[in-house]
């Protein structure tokens, strides 16, 4: 019985000795035993005909016999049958669904002592004919039918075990008891046979009864994954889809939100699983404990969760969204760590928004990408205008693959400055789409969508050739950077393949390419990611950390993989001259990559203010407007030769 889900039962249950608990059947879960007591009430038809034939049996020995006695059994027998077949027809008549332990128990005892009533019955009556009858006849067919019934209890209740010992030594102990008084020769052997017939039969009945606890345990298993997630105990997008074709039919308005958390990524990257596993519980537990009695909640996959919203309108969609948006932002205490998140929510409205289940799950989602779009821990409505966001993205998915193809993408180069000399020490290489309709669309508004296409491999592959392409033609030995994605490291050997390609086809020295890789890519897949840089590394490219200081940024990264050059990203650039902590900050790293033999570069500096600043802080390199904006490559090779003048 290893494998049955214990339940510690009500109070009166854990007085019985373990192994009675267990033998009776009681040692199980509050469903599995509903399970296991609906399953002996599950056929009406062999209740109904063993008890007529039970019956007929007794009826016909008083018509052998005529004796009173078997008529008083005869009788005696049909009431108990008639009251089984009564307390089964009761039970089927309700719904068991909800039943707790105690109504289960109180099914099964009634079941229990009426079975046993009626078989003891049987077992009488056979008692009777053993002691009085000289009818061979009346004896062999009370015997008969003793067993025969006693053998019919272990395949019919295998589920209660106790029942069927109780029912099968009702049967067919008084006929051992005839045997030994009526003290025949052979008569102690046929008892003693008796005896080791119920041991077998228990043992049976034993046996069958773990088969069926695992079997309906499984079976339980796979209908709830089936309908429901089995890491929160929610109901899955099946069940929910079914929840809102349930809400159409009932005709009142409603609402359905997509909720989503937000930096839910992020947390499962730097704290692992089993601590995103315990945030999404927390989440799924919260969103119940928010929502009203007709309200319903699945998870469809990762951190997205759907509500269903009853008896609805627009203005209760909005407040109980902004309860449940609420509910998912305080604080998450997961293993002593305090984290702290967002959901950003998209809600679609029955009847104005569609008819259909699926169509107002799809504007629901629809409304959530616009939420994301519009910043986090926000919620959206469904508008027919998000129909037309959605086709425009088609729109563009459909020229970048074009794009792609014909190779319609521009390299600019930003200078990267050597702060106190003033000299453009190296320059990045800045990708930029120069579309036909649109005009010139910066990385920012078109990568996010290449990356989530999977396009980006090809279009940072393109960029690679191409700005080795141009650095090999440069005069100056000037270093380039180039920015690689997170997605293209999900293919380590396609991308280390495209660095290779790159600097075979372009000639160019590796040690004058950097790689610039952000610090979200360290979350993901720690070991796999520095195999790939180490590869990189070992063509004799450079590896840089760009926007160091943003997202779960962690000093550890620093020294997780000798990096060349650290960038510290613009937020701390845009406060440097108001905010201490920024001076600190730019400090530290500056001071950590000196001890660590990384060069330090400070991005997006517009006003000398900052850069003096910054040059104050021990920063040696910058990046920034002031210093140099993106530029042709034209542009970027006068700055050089001004240099080599120098
Ligand atoms: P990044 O690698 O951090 O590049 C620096 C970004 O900051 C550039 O934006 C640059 O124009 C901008 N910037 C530089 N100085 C200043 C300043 O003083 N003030 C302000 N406000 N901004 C400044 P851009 O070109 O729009 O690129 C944005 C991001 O797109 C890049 O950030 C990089 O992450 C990504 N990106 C650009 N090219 C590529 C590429 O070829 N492949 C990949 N995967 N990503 C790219
Ligand atoms: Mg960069
Ligand atoms: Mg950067």
């Amino acid at each position: 019985m290893a494998s049955h889900e214990i339940n510690s039962g009500a109070a009166w249950e854990q007085r019985l000795p373990a192994w009675l608990r267990r033998f009776a059947g009681y040692d199980v879960s509050d469903d599995l035993l509903r399970d296991l007591v609906g399953s002996i009430f599950a056929s009406a038809r062999t209740i109904i005909l063993g008890n007529t034939i039970g019956a007929a049996i007794v009826f016909a020995t008083w018509a052998i016999e005529g004796d009173r006695f078997f008529g008083v059994c005869a009788f005696t027998c049909l009431c108990f049958g008639v009251l089984r077949i009564r307390t089964l027809l009761a039970y089927r008549k309700i719904s068991h669904l909800n039943d707790g332990r105690r109504e289960t128990i109180a099914w099964d005892l009634r079941f229990f002592m009426e079975a046993c009533a009626f078989s003891a019955t049987v077992g009488i009556n056979t008692l009777l004919i053993m002691l009085t009858s000289d009818s061979e006849t009346a004896r062999i067919l009370a015997f008969g039918t003793a067993i025969g019934f006693a053998s019919s209890f272990v395949a019919r209740n295998a589920a209660r075990p106790l029942l069927v010992l109780c029912q099968v030594s009702c049967a067919i102990l008084p006929a051992a008891v005839g045997f030994l008084i009526d003290n025949r020769a052979d008569s102690g052997w046929i008892a003693l046979f008796i005896a080791g017939y119920i041991c077998i039969n228990a043992f049976i009945a034993g046996n069958q009864f773990r088969h069926l606890c695992n079997t309906f345990q499984a079976s339980r298993r796979i209908e709830f994954l089936a309908h429901y997630d089995p890491l929160t105990g929610l109901a899955n997008r099946l069940t929910m889809t079914q929840e809102i074709a349930a809400a159409i039919g009932r005709g009142a308005e409603f609402a359905v939100c997509y909720v989503d958390l937000d930096r839910f990524k992020e947390v499962n990257d730097t704290l692992g699983h089993a601590r995103g596993d315990e945030m999404l519980k927390t989440a799924a537990a919260r969103l119940k404990g928010a929502l009203g009695p007709g309200d319903f909640v699945a998870r469809f996959g990762g951190d997205e969760f759907v509500v269903l919203l009853d008896n609805c309108n627009a203005v209760r969609a909005e407040a109980t969204s902004l309860k449940l948006c609420l509910a998912l932002s305080q604080a998450y205490l997961i293993d002593g760590n305090k984290l702290e998140n967002s959901a950003s929510l998209g809600i679609s409205l029955y009847p104005q928004d569609s008819r259909t289940a699926d169509n107002l799950l799809k504007n629901a989602d629809l409304a959530l990408y616009k939420a994301k779009a519009a910043g986090r821990g926000t919620l959206r409505f469904y508008t027919r205008e998000m129909e037309t966001a959605l086709s425009d993205r088609l729109e563009m998915e459909r020229d970048m693959r074009a794009a792609i193809a014909g190779e319609h993408f521009a390299l600019v180069y930003q200078p990267i400055v050597d702060l106190r000399t003033g000299e453009t020490a190296s320059c990045e290489a800045l990708i930029r789409w120069p579309h036909p309709a649109r005009g010139t669309i910066p990385p920012g508004a078109f990568i996010p969508l290449a990356e989530q296409t999977g396009m980006i491999c090809e279009i940072g592959e393109w960029a690679l050739m191409r700005a080795c392409l141009d650095a090999a033609s440069w005069k100056s030995q000037a270093k380039v950077a180039v920015n690689l994605s997170v997605v293209q490291f999900r293919d380590p050997e396609r991308l280390v393949a495209a660095v290779d390609r790159a600097l075979e086809a372009s000639k160019l020295d590796p040690a004058r390419l950097e790689l610039e890789i952000t610090e979200s890519l360290l979350l993901e897949n720690g070991e796999r990611t520095m195999e790939a840089l180490a590869w990189l590394k070992a063509l004799g490219a450079h590896i840089s950390l760009d926007d160091f200081g943003v997202g779960y940024s962690s000093l550890s990264y620093l020294s997780q993989f000798p990096f060349s050059k650290v960038k510290i990203d613009m937020v701390f650039t845009r406060s440097v001259t108001s905010d201490k902590a920024s001076r600190s900050i730019i400090s530290a790293v500056c001071g950590i990559a000196r001890d660590l033999s990384m060069k330090v570069v400070v991005e997006g500096i517009e006003t000398p203010a900052q850069q003096n600043a910054i040059i104050a802080l021990g920063a040696q390199y910058g990046q920034g407007f002031l210093l140099g904006r993106p530029q042709m490559q034209a542009d970027i090779l006068k700055l050089f030769e001004a240099r080599l003048a120098a």
